[in-house]
């Protein structure tokens, strides 16, 4: 499939062009064709759809991208269905699937930013950038974004690897943390890797990044070296934490879907088990 280039817009073309591509959310879930295609529509209005508010996104190639939201129990169009968006991984084009994320999370904060926070004022959206702000207090508001470190940390050809009590039964990952105020990447990437496991780690290197609208994550991908410390696990985070040989490793989430899988396979590939 050909790579189409997104870019960013605000302000939809007056009127709004006959056919667009169009992010159609009931909760967190995307309207889609029943074979789990999204290809452009006409208006959604003459398609029967009641929507409670709508956002320009921008151009995907030379098409208009919207999102929009209707309520909980809306009906879809015939021949068309409302899927969960991780259902959708593997099913709906990449590049869509990533707009899609894009989508989600600015319908969720359109719908939880209509008033100030600060002053219970309507809020407004701007057209210079995407916010939007109180016209009796000033207050802006931005889409949410919440930084979290992802991280793979090698000791020799062992790689530690935790389970939290949701995984699947005998499901392993890389540990991950969320970025607290006032901290750098490499910090964070030390202090969750100590909080959750008691391991110290050196030679912290960025790796790779993903955005994970779940809801709202930017996930930063990091590779690390063992500085010392026995494992001591933290049992309100997760149930169990080891460091696995190259050829005797665990059930792992494979695959192109999470970042924490492109670490794991990193480290195999460095012992020729890619
Ligand atoms: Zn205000």
């Amino acid at each position: 499939m050909l790579m189409r280039r997104f870019f960013p817009g605000l302000v939809p073309p007056d009127p709004r062009p006959e056919r667009a591509l169009w992010f159609v959310f009931r909760g967190r879930e995307l309207l889609v064709r029943e074979n789990s295609a999204l290809d452009p529509l006409g208006q959604p209005e003459e398609l029967g759809l009641a929507m409670l508010r709508w956002q320009y996104l921008g151009r995907l190639g030379g098409q208009h991208c919207f999102s929009a939201e209707v309520a909980a129990g809306h009906a879809a169009p015939p021949g068309m269905e409302f899927r969960d968006l991780r259902a959708l991984f593997g099913r709906l084009d990449e590049t869509l699937h990533a707009l899609a994320g894009r989508a989600v999370q600015i319908v969720e904060w359109d719908r939880t930013h209509q008033f100030c926070g600060a002053c219970g004022e309507a809020t407004q959206p701007r057209s210079t950038e995407r916010s939007r702000v109180c016209p009796r207090c000033g207050l802006a508001c931005f889409p949410r974004l919440a930084p979290a470190v992802i991280v793979a940390v090698e000791r020799g050809d062992e790689i530690l690897l935790a389970r939290s009590p949701h995984f699947p039964a005998g499901f392993y990952s890389v540990p991950a943390g969320f970025v607290e105020p006032g901290e750098s990447l490499e910090e964070t990437v030390a202090r969750e890797i100590y909080e959750e496991t008691g391991i110290d780690v050196k030679d912290v290197q960025y790796f790779s990044s993903q955005p994970w609208p779940f809801p709202h994550s930017l996930m930063l991908g990091f590779t690390a070296r063992y500085a010392g410390g026995e494992i001591r696990i933290d049992p309100s985070e997760i149930e169990d934490a080891a460091f696995f040989r190259y050829d005797s490793m665990p059930k792992f989430f494979r695959g192109r879907i999470s970042i924490s899988g492109w670490l794991i396979e990193q480290f195999l590939q460095k012992h020729g088990r890619g």
